[in-house]
């Protein structure tokens, strides 16, 4: 079938003990068993819950993966993948990260001897020729998050295949309605669900999903070992924006498409940073790999931070806040908000330049977003 009906049906019949045409919130720690020893399948909700399990169903059905995992948090699923780790070990990132997965390796796996080295994507052959010997994981995220940058996700599987190297792509930026690294030859994916996935700013969610049976495996022992699991409560959440992704995420672009056009045109803004723009530099990898551009757009303005400032303060429809991927439109200001784990310096390595603004266009009407923009930018 194909994904807007498997997003809607799959992980997800009909509730064998009363019919409930939608997956019950299971709100109960544990489960009567038959004797001792005789579990009907639930034993335990850290182990396993039954509207976690349906998410997690649907999440790998709609990622083309055979495991699909849940998590508390975005950063709990990016915990559980690098605990595949252990001391000694490399991981060859990209250099534009989410700055939460650069604090966890460099704050946190760093202390536990696994060494992180960082490399644009942009020349695939470049970036697999930093792959060292002791490498046993390669991080990806793409688009990228601020600067969205693309990466050719089956030019990197390809340059590191039969090496014993483990390819993590952090899909969150573009969902699997719009891409699945899976079916391209990554290994394992990772979401924040709170992003597109949840899709209304209402929960905060991880998951992993992978066709690895021994990354799956080690990652779920790892889930029910350590513990950061979702409620059920969050689950159906996560579950009930699922159905509506596919129908959303290309709202999300054909909006972003437009605004990206206009702040492009607007003589206030010096670039425009979005995949859907022609002159983008993975314009083209983006075209093949994904099957719409996303609802991410970031821009610089011209008039340093100052102009950023003040453009922030006039925003009415915009929200000022961290997040991104629910159906409302939110503004941030990387530098001292998502990004404000990097120094500055390594901000300018990376390019995140001090009049850059990121937008997470939602699903308003474009006329009023634009209006929103216009008059933000407009007198200066
Ligand atoms: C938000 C985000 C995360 C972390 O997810 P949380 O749910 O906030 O823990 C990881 N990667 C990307 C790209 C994100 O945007």
């Amino acid at each position: 079938m194909k994904f807007e009906t498997r997003a809607i049906h799959d992980g997800q019949p009909t509730d064998p003990a009363t019919g409930a045409v939608t997956t019950p919130v299971y709100q109960t720690s544990t489960y009567e068993q038959d004797a001792i020893g005789k579990p009907r399948g639930y034993e335990y909700s850290r182990t396993g819950n039954p509207t976690r399990a349906a998410l997690e169903q649907a999440l790998a059905s709609l990622e083309s993966g055979r495991h699909g995992l849940a998590f508390a948090s975005g950063v709990a699923a990016t915990t559980a993948v690098l605990n595949l780790l252990g001391p000694g070990d490399h991981v060859l990132a990209g250099s534009d990260l989410y700055g939460g997965t650069y604090r966890l390796l460099e704050k946190v796996f760093r202390r536990w001897g696994v060494d992180t080295t960082y490399e644009d994507t942009g020349d695939v052959a470049r970036f697999a020729g930093a792959v060292r010997e002791n490498t046993k994981l390669i991080w990806i995220e793409t688009p990228t998050n601020p600067l969205l940058h693309v990466a050719d996700i089956r030019a990197v599987a390809e340059a590191v295949r039969g090496r014993g190297i483990r390819l993590v792509v952090d899909n969150t930026f573009a969902s699997p309605a719009l891409q699945r690294p899976l079916e391209l030859g990554a290994d394992i994916v990772v979401h924040s669900t709170t992003k597109y996935i949840g899709g209304h700013s209402d929960l905060i969610g991880g998951a992993v999903v992978t066709s690895d049976d021994e990354a799956f495996s080690a990652i779920k022992m790892y889930q029910n070992a350590a513990g950061a699991v979702p409620g059920p409560w969050d689950c159906w959440l996560a579950l009930r924006g699922l159905k509506t992704l596919a129908i959303r995420m290309e709202r999300h672009s054909r909006n972003a498409e437009d605004l990206a056009l206009f702040l492009q045109k607007h003589p206030s803004v010096e670039r425009v940073y979005y995949p859907g723009l022609p002159e983008h530099p993975g314009h083209d990898i983006a075209r093949r790999q994904m099957s719409g551009f996303g609802g991410m757009i970031s821009a610089e303005l011209k008039g340093g931070y100052e102009a950023v400032q003040a453009a922030v303060g006039k925003l009415k429809v915009f929200v000022l806040a961290e997040s991104l991927g629910g159906v409302e439109s939110l503004v941030c200001y990387p530098p001292k908000m998502t990004h404000a784990s990097f120094s500055s310096d390594e901000r300018a390595k990376r390019g995140i330049k001090d009049n850059l603004l990121r937008l997470s266009v939602g699903i308003e009407h474009v006329d009023d977003l634009k209006a929103d923009i216009q008059a933000a930018l407009g007198e200066r």
